[in-house]
């Protein structure tokens, strides 16, 4: 039976290799030479840049997505294990387009970077309706696209890892960045939910906050100024406007180790829900858990008199 049984899975193999086409056997070759496959959005400049160099680096294989897909190819060139895409997130169709031509190059994802965002300085009642809603066509919707996108093939493999670069302000909100810090709460939301209903699915998911890093986020070419100032805000988002302009440039996280901090993320074999980065962070963290303690049981008479 022993004969038999290894007879049949020759016949098999030859059977199995004979039907598949040579660009399958190409992708697969491919698939097999690299140890994971990541799919990064906004990888033109900033954190997105820097976790494609990281992982590429790590002898991985990266589909680097970009507005403007030149942008990649300037910046690393051409290589094997590096796919550019032209990726808008807003673009559902697009978003769709890319995460299947990503997975039939590289014969799939195993590692999703959620980055593609940016940020709206103003106060609530500043920002405009238009400026909010273009904020979370990016920021909300576009992660959604994407998600969407990528999800049924890291099912399918139920393998994978879901990364969605939210921010410190993902975790508690502040004056002048109350629009920016809500599409976070959302991210933050959904990630949540997305670890619970991926988690029996073999597929892992990680929320990301980083604090302040070094990017082209506070720069004019990112971020969006509210155009209407209200004089009555000078005091609170008056002064953050002021202290976006100091901290430009200026901002304490590396980059570079953020990309670093990414990879040991994806080797780890039981990844965090939630992942802080930055001390800024840490120190935001622990006063919002502090603050939330405090008011909680200050209350807790009053609201836990709402029963039946
Ligand atoms: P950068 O401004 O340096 O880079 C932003 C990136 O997002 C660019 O690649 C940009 O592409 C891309 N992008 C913007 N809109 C779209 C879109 N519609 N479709 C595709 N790509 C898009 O900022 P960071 O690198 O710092 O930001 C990356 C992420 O990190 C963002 O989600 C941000 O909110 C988050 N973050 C950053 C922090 C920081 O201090 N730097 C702190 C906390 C969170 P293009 O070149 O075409 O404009």
């Amino acid at each position: 039976p022993a004969r038999a049984t290894s007879g049949f899975f020759r016949l098999m193999r030859r059977r199995t290799f004979t039907s598949l086409s040579l660009q399958q056997v190409r992708i697969m070759t491919t698939a097999h030479s690299f140890k994971r496959v990541w799919l990064v959005t906004g990888a033109s400049r900033g954190i997105g840049a820097k976790i494609v160099a990281a992982a590429l680096a790590h002898g991985d294989a990266v589909v680097a997505t970009a507005r403007n897909a030149q942008t990649v190819v300037e910046r690393f060139g051409e290589l094997p294990g590096l796919l550019a895409v032209q990726l808008d997130v807003t673009n559902e169709s697009q978003a769709a387009d890319v995460a299947r031509a990503a997975a039939e190059h590289f014969g799939r994802i195993d590692v999703l970077v959620n980055n593609a965002g940016f940020g709206v300085l103003g106060a609530v009642e500043e920002a405009s309706a238009d400026e909010v809603r273009r904020l979370y066509e990016t920021n909300v919707f576009g992660l959604l696209n994407v998600t969407r996108g990528v999800l049924p093939f890291m099912r399918k493999a139920r393998s994978g890892h879901v990364i969605n670069i939210s921010s410190v302000g993902g975790f508690r909100s502040g004056a002048g960045f109350g629009a920016y810090c809500s599409t976070k709460f959302a991210v933050e939301g959904l990630s949540e939910a997305l670890h619970a209903e991926l988690a029996p699915l073999g597929v892992k998911v990680t929320v990301v906050e980083p604090g302040y890093f070094r990017t082209d986020f506070l720069d004019s070419n990112s971020l969006v100024e509210s155009p209407r100032v209200i004089d009555d805000y000078a005091a609170t988002s008056g002064e953050v406007r002021k202290l976006a302009k100091v901290y430009n440039q200026q901002q304490p996280g590396n980059p570079e180790l953020l990309a670093v901090a990414m990879i040991k993320l994806v080797e780890a074999p039981n990844p965090p829900m939630r992942l802080a980065l930055g001390t800024d962070t840490l120190q935001a963290i622990e006063a919002k858990l502090a603050y939330v303690k405090e008011e909680t049981d200050a209350w807790r008479e009053l609201s836990a008199s709402t029963d039946f």
